[in-house]
């Protein structure tokens, strides 16, 4: 039970006047300012509590002190320096560390080593600013070493795109990546009005789990075939896959072996087509 949630106005403002630390736009700084909101996330997020949280930008903390609550350890990595100083003494927990960095430049593998050697389950948290959304997602959905589950915040439209489903505008190579390699739980979706400064568009939180099995071997080239598919929309998967294997009659090839019509368009297909046309062609 928290006392003093730092994610309600008052306190966040207090924080914030106490340590001169406004939010800054070109770090996407947008506070939750409702604790049941950051309670359901932590809960969500965080499972049995056993093993390591990691939160990528905790800002104020206003998650972060609701993670610390339900985990036996947080490692929260923060861009901005003012922040560091603020998590350590406003939560005031001793399971909580703080890392000033951009957790873009983190070697992902390196951090999770060491916990996958010791067989301790690793999960991470964020309310991700939209900018960074998908560069650090597929950061994580690339790593080497097990995760237990990703829980994060994003902008809904971007919530939309990662669970949408084929011939809907939504669709594209980040859905059928995303849905070849993890399952996606959507927690909720939050209205802007839960942040301060409050964004213009709202927001949803996915949680993502990885699947045990990996149909496909050399992942890479199939991530690389489902992008070169969605390069351009409106043109068919033959023109598409010419232009990946700079050849038309190969491409026409990888088409029929799979039993697909040349003037399908990649939208048209489920992730368990684009398995399909891969395997058929690579690896049977
Ligand atoms: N977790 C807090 C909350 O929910 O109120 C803050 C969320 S705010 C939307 C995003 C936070 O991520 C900010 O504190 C920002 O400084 C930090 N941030 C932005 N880009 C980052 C990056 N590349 N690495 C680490 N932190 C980052």
């Amino acid at each position: 039970m928290i006392d003093r949630p730092i994610a309600t106005k008052s306190r966040t403002r207090e924080i914030q006047e106490k340590w001169g630390a406004q939010t800054k736009k070109s770090f996407g700084q947008n506070f939750i300012v409702e604790p049941g909101v950051v309670e359901k996330i932590a809960r969500a997020a965080s499972g049995d509590g056993k093993g390591v949280m990691i939160e990528i930008g905790p800002g104020i903390g206003a998650l972060t002190q609701y993670l610390c609550e339900d985990n036996e350890e947080v490692i929260a990595y923060e861009i901005d320096p003012r922040f560091p100083p603020i998590l350590q003494e406003e939560i005031g927990k001793d399971n909580l560390h703080v890392v000033l960095t951009d957790f873009l430049d983190v070697d992902v593998n390196a951090l999770l080593k060491p916990y996958a050697e010791k067989h301790i389950p690793v999960r991470f948290a964020s309310n991700l600013p939209y900018y960074v959304t998908t560069p650090i997602l597929f950061k994580l959905f690339e790593a080497e070493e097990p995760i237990e589950a990703i829980t994060v915040m994003m902008q809904k439209e971007v919530a939309d795109r990662f669970e949408a489903a084929p011939n809907t505008k939504e669709y594209n190579a980040l859905s059928v990546i995303t849905q070849y390699r993890c399952t996606i739980r959507r927690i909720m979706d939050v209205n802007r009005n839960v942040f301060w400064p409050s964004p213009n568009v709202g927001s949803t939180v996915l949680q993502f789990t990885f699947r045990d099995e990996h149909p496909i071997k050399d992942e890479a080239k199939f991530f690389s075939m489902v992008k070169a598919c969605f390069t351009q929309r409106r043109k068919t998967l033959l023109n598409n896959l010419q232009g990946w294997l700079g050849d038309k009659q190969q491409a026409l090839a990888l088409l029929e072996h799979a039993g697909i019509e040349p003037s399908t368009r990649a939208q048209q297909l489920s992730c368990a087509d684009f398995i399909r046309l891969f395997k058929e062609n690579y690896e049977s």
